[in-house]
């Protein structure tokens, strides 16, 4: 049991599940198919779509279902398709990646297999316009930045450069199948709520547009010299996702400097997009620099450190990329100045993607304040340690009236302290006051508690840091109005078990955060608009 994990821990933490073989086993018995569309099978983007969404649900690992790949006999892998050997038969290269993912000894329990479109499955996942005898069945479909997926198909026509559309339809069509899937094991109560008949991101405006084709296109060749020098800090899941994102545009001019310190071991597969089992061992920022080949690939040049930030030689990064988990790594690069901080990172099944230029919005440091929330009154501090509302906690002092099972369930999810049951017990009859009573004396501190993930959740923001670096790019340029997370409108919060259609929040920086000194704002003032006015 110490063994657990990560995604062991998210199914504990989010679904409920505690019979992890019972688990395994279920899921083990549902074959879904993933299908490609006979004239879309030979398009880079079709095929994209195909392999993100392979890529990210093989990745559930123990708790992968059975896979077929439905494509034609004839479709081979495109040459600009990354990770795959161009010009090798797409269904069987498909599955052999998909089995290499996962540990040699436990190949034999997973089942890959290129499939046939009149084959009957539990559930399928179709790119375009094909039809595939299934129970269930989710119909994905890109254009420009907009990708999602729908319960009827649509035929889908964009063939042009932009390959975030096609990357989105790949990991909601995936969050969508992981669903479906989960929804079987969820203890009752856990269960996500039943998943929307349709669903569309645009990694441009943050939106379900109803004219995808009407938002600004991307240029086949994408410069990231006017945004550099630029830095990635972490190599693990969310950089991951970016990195595939990267290397899925068709040209890019210019380099990246990518830092981690870490390497890649087994648990990292379940959701290190661009790692297979031979990269095992090998360093994260190594393996990100490995796949672009030096320019090879597709004109990206990105240098490897094997070290903590902390440790690069001093240097000021205009564009700066935090995909890190750590708040202390955040609060250092943004307190290091760069013009601009993209930052992404996932907490259960939500994650966020936040833009930072000591704008009009928040801060990274007003975002992960260093002491969590910094409690001036009696009443603030209960709150705080209990998970309620500030407002809810004034009432409930002046009520005495019993808490309900839901204020409970916030307080044991999200109360900074973890009160004894006996505690609980006695709020449950008397109210608050037992709480108040308790909070200093018998109640302790909830312990740090280990990164609960899966796959899916971490591929999202990666793509969605890549689309920022490059909505950046054509900003500075001139070829947009600018980018969507700007001004107060900086942070984009998602949640992969709701709704699928979060808006982008409305933040304000924090009062009495570093960011707002006057000394602060002269310094970032001096080192950028001199040189860019
Ligand atoms: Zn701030």
């Amino acid at each position: 049991m110490t063994d657990r994990s990560r995604a062991d821990l998210f199914l504990a933490q989010e679904l409920g599940v505690n019979d992890f073989d019972g688990a395994r086993d279920r899921l083990a018995g549902v074959e879904i198919a993933l299908a490609l569309a006979p004239d879309l099978a030979g398009e880079r983007l079709g095929q994209l779509t195909l392999l993100v969404a392979a890529n990210i649900l093989c990745r559930l690992g123990p708790y992968c279902p059975k896979i077929a790949i439905v494509v034609p006999d004839t479709a081979c892998v495109h040459p600009d398709l990354p990770l795959l050997p161009s010009g090798s038969p797409l269904g069987d290269v498909l599955c052999r990646f998909m089995e290499d993912t996962q540990r040699p000894e436990k190949r034999s329990h997973r089942q890959y297999r290129v499939g046939a479109f009149d084959d009957a499955f539990a559930l399928a996942l179709v790119i375009g316009d094909a039809r595939v005898k299934a129970s269930r069945t989710l119909y994905t479909w890109y254009e420009r930045w907009t990708g999602g997926f729908a319960d009827t198909s649509q035929p889908i026509t964009y063939r042009g450069s932009n390959s975030f559309g096609a990357l989105l339809a790949g990991a909601l069509g995936a969050t969508g199948v992981s669903r479906l899937l989960l929804e079987r094991i969820a203890a009752p109560g856990f269960a996500p709520q039943p998943l929307p008949r349709a669903a569309a991101l645009s990694a441009y405006s943050y939106t379900s547009p109803s004219t995808p084709g009407s938002e600004p296109d991307v240029p086949i060749q994408v410069d990231f010299r006017a945004i550099g020098p630029l830095l990635l800090v972490g190599g693990g899941a969310v950089a991951s996702g970016l990195a595939f994102a990267l290397v899925s545009l068709p040209q890019v001019v210019g380099d990246l400097t990518i830092t981690d310190h870490d390497g890649i071991d087994a648990t990292n597969l379940e959701r290190h997009l661009i790692a297979t089992w031979e990269h095992v061992g090998l360093l994260k920022a190594t393996r990100v620099a490995q796949l672009f080949a030096d320019g090879v690939w597709n004109g990206l040049v990105v240098r490897a450190y094997n070290s903590r930030y902390e440790h690069l030689p001093p240097a000021q990064w205009r564009t700066m990329i935090a995909a890190v988990d750590d708040a202390d790594i955040r609060r250092r690069l943004q307190f290091d100045l760069p013009e601009t901080l993209l930052n992404a990172g996932t907490v259960g099944p939500e994650f966020l993607v936040s833009r930072h230029d000591y704008g009009a919005g928040p801060c990274a440091e007003c975002l992960y304040p260093e002491h969590s929330q910094p409690a001036r009154t009696l009443v603030e501090m209960l709150a705080v340690q209990t998970g309620l509302d500030v407002t809810e906690v004034v009432r409930l002092e002046g009520e005495r009236s019993p808490l309900t099972e839901e204020q409970i369930a916030r307080i044991v999810e999200r109360g900074e302290l973890m009160f004894p049951e006996e505690v609980l017990e006695r709020a449950r009859h008397d109210g608050f006051r037992a709480l108040a009573e308790s909070a200093c004396t018998t109640a302790t501190v909830r312990p740090e508690l280990p990164a609960a993930t899966i796959g899916f959740v971490a591929a999202l923001p990666g793509i969605l840091l890549a689309a920022e670096l490059v909505k950046e790019v054509v900003f500075r340029t001139g070829l947009t109005d600018g980018p969507p997370l700007a001004g107060a409108q900086s942070v984009f919060r998602f949640d992969t078990f709701g709704e699928l259609q979060d808006p982008i929040e409305l933040a304000r920086p924090s009062r009495g955060c570093r960011c707002q000194e006057q000394l602060m704002r002269a310094a970032y003032l001096r080192r950028w608009r001199d040189d860019t006015e």
